[in-house]
């Protein structure tokens, strides 16, 4: 399914990114809810976290890789949280795979 974040992926709504490569792409979410919170994204277009394929596994690994890159250049040395909303239940609002990068301040457990 198409999102805006397909938008984001093809520059026709603009992002502030921090990496982009020919698999994912990581850019700040635009409603912040820590004092660094980005998002990476695979390119493909991938609905949620359930939806992925075996052939997804390399699309994934980057995700995480980016991540761990990113949240080391925003200089999340204390730790930081990933999180996957997935589907209704999980609280997923857009329907394109994303992983939110939360940090800066100190995260309190568990989520609502
Ligand atoms: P979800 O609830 O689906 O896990 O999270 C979607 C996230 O995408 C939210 O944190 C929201 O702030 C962010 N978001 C939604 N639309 C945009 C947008 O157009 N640009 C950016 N940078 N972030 C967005």
């Amino acid at each position: 399914m198409s999102s805006i974040f397909s938008k984001i992926i093809r520059k026709e709504i603009p992002a502030d990114i921090l990496h982009e490569d020919d698999v994912c792409l990581a850019f700040r979410d635009i409603n912040p809810q820590a004092p660094v919170h980005f998002l990476v994204i695979p390119k493909k277009e991938i609905s949620s976290l359930a939806d992925l394929e075996k052939d997804d596994e390399l699309v994934v690994g980057r995700c995480l890789l980016v991540a761990s890159k990113v949240a080391a250049e925003e200089g999340l040395h204390n730790g930081y949280r990933l999180i996957a909303n997935t589907l209704g239940d999980g609280g997923q609002e857009v329907p394109h795979l994303h992983f939110h990068i939360m940090g800066g301040r100190k995260l309190t457990w568990p989520p609502g």
